[in-house]
């Protein structure tokens, strides 16, 4: 296993050197404008990054709408030529940056791998893409005339993201936008500046090679004060931000006051319901895995359990032994399930949650705990816990972000479907079950209200051909797969008149 500092040289990162293509500068110095960035896994800190001055913030937007002008007119195809070169990249440097990941985030190597994996496959996917930016032609109702619409970049996108998945959230925007035909500026979360800043050297080489001016990269580094110098700034034409429902509703009005158009991806609360039909074997991995898995810090992480009666008490015997058996620790080392939390206040926020659940009558199965001693000095590490709850404590219908399982007893599926439903946001779902109409029903119309719907999977791990997000507090965007790419673009309806007449529409008479 390579030393952490092995992994910043792997990277070009250990001196934290100004990158290629924007205006701001890393900095190394500790102080009142700079973060400090410190590993959930043992406490160590990794690096003290400079805080992105208003000037600095100038520089790159000015710099950004320059490369713009280039970087439209290229052709798109060409701009994928770039993207395509960039997966390589990461196919380069996936073992050094996934570890990097999982060291500063705290998730497990193989989520760190996995994450940059994502990366890569996002790449491959807008490198097709960059083929296929279709519009529609349409018949138009007079005669000599034709009618289509095509697909133009918007300009500077403003990407915000949060510290769980700090790599592959970006370049599912960034890849996307960049084929588009947009230049990006990406700030990262406060907590994972050092993984933004990796990816930003991986991408400004690629560039650099191509001989493509500086600013279509851009990299800004800062708290919600930062990320505020974008949602209010009409240069930025669309900010895409993940993040917690209380950010959503931040951003959201201001890109909203501006008119500008926004890309919410926020806050889940996630449930399976369990089927008597269900294999509870599979049920068992699913569920066990959406809810300790990345320490229950995913968008996607399953909150609540929707158990049917008949099999309740069977099934959270299962439960409970699966967790005695979870091991807890380094996420670097793959022999352990849970890793820790982001941080400090992120275990205050677990354990005020437990304490509300009980003040409530949540009656806990598996007792949570911080965890002490060696291994556990960064004070991050905390057991999942299980509560037998009812759906409608406030508790429950808040998004605690640690690994807390909540358990709710059903006996109809119509009454399951709606304690599913019946929660604020509208990220992820799932059934377990073999039965065809059960399934059918919770995927129809009348069945989940969530963004994804999974029949026999869990809530969490999407792939990236899907159209990603979800509804309600969840902020209604959608990134990734399927046509998400036109959140990246405007749309313009062009008609061309090839007769010898100007035939009104409507067919509205006007003489001269
Ligand atoms: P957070 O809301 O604390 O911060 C997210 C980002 O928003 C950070 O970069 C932060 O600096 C920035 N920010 C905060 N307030 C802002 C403001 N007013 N203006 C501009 N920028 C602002 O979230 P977090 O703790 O980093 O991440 C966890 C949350 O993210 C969870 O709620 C999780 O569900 C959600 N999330 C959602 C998705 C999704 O796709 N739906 C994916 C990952 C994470």
């Amino acid at each position: 296993m390579q030393t952490i500092s092995q992994v910043l040289r792997n990277l070009n990162i250990l001196e934290l050197n100004p990158a290629y293509s924007t205006g701001a500068v890393w900095g190394s110095s500790s102080g009142s404008n700079a973060i400090d960035s410190y590993s959930p896994v043992d406490g160590e800190k990794i690096a003290s990054v400079q805080v992105v001055s208003a000037a600095d913030y100038e520089k790159v937007i000015t710099k950004a709408a320059d490369a713009f002008l280039f970087w439209r007119s290229m052709p798109a195809p060409k701009r994928g030529e770039i993207v395509r070169q960039f997966g390589d990249a990461l196919r380069k440097y996936k073992t050094d940056l996934g570890t990097l990941v999982s060291y500063e985030m705290g998730k497990s190597l193989q989520e760190g791998l996995g994450e940059v994996q994502e990366m890569i496959d996002i790449c491959d996917f807008a490198v097709g893409l960059s083929r296929q930016l279709y519009g529609l032609t349409m018949h138009s109702e007079r005669p000599g005339h034709r009618m289509y619409e095509q697909w133009h970049p918007l300009g500077v996108v403003g990407i915000i993201s949060a510290f769980n998945f700090p790599v592959a959230v970006w370049s599912w925007n960034t890849a996307l936008a960049w084929v588009c035909g947009n230049v990006c500026v990406w700030k990262p979360s406060e907590k994972t500046p050092v993984t933004a800043i990796a990816c930003q050297h991986i991408i400004a080489d690629v560039f650099k090679a191509n001989g493509i001016p500086e600013g279509v990269s851009n990299l800004i580094i800062g708290d919600k004060i930062t990320g505020e110098l974008m949602t209010g700034d009409s240069r930025v034409a669309l900010i895409s931000a993940t993040g917690s429902t209380r950010m959503g509703k931040e951003v959201g009005v201001a890109v909203a006051a501006r008119l500008g158009k926004s890309l919410l991806e926020l806050g889940g609360n996630n449930a399976i319901i369990i089927s008597e039909h269900a294999d509870l074997d599979m049920s068992l991995i699913g569920a066990v895995f959406g809810a300790v898995g990345t320490a229950g810090q995913r968008c996607t992480s399953t909150r609540r359990l929707i158990i049917h009666e008949n099999v309740y008490d069977v099934f959270t015997a299962k439960l409970v032994k699966a967790y005695a058996q979870l091991h807890i620790g380094n996420p670097l080392d793959e022999h352990n399930h849970v890793g820790p939390l982001i941080d400090r206040a992120a275990v205050a926020g677990y354990l005020d949650a437990i304490e509300k659940c009980k003040a409530e009558g949540g009656r806990f199965i598996v007792e949570g705990a911080v965890l002490e001693g060696p291994g556990y000095t960064s004070g991050c590490y905390v057991k999942p816990c299980i509560a037998e709850v009812e759906n409608d404590y406030k508790i429950v219908q808040h998004e605690t972000f640690a690994p807390i399982l909540y358990l709710i007893k059903y006996k109809t599926l119509a009454e399951a479907i709606a304690l599913q439903n019946n929660v604020p946001q509208g990220l992820s779902s799932a059934i377990m079950t073999l039965n065809l109409r059960e399934a059918e029903q919770f995927l129809s119309a009348a069945g989940s209200d969530c963004g994804i719907a999974n029949v026999n999977i869990g809530t969490s791990g999407a792939e990236i051909g899907g159209a990603f997000g979800g509804e309600k507090e969840t902020g209604g965007g959608r990134e990734s797969g399927s046509d998400a790419w036109k959140a990246y673009m405007r749309r313009q309806t062009n008609t061309i008149n090839y007769s010898n007449t100007l035939p009104l529409a409507q067919g509205i008479k006007f003489d001269l």
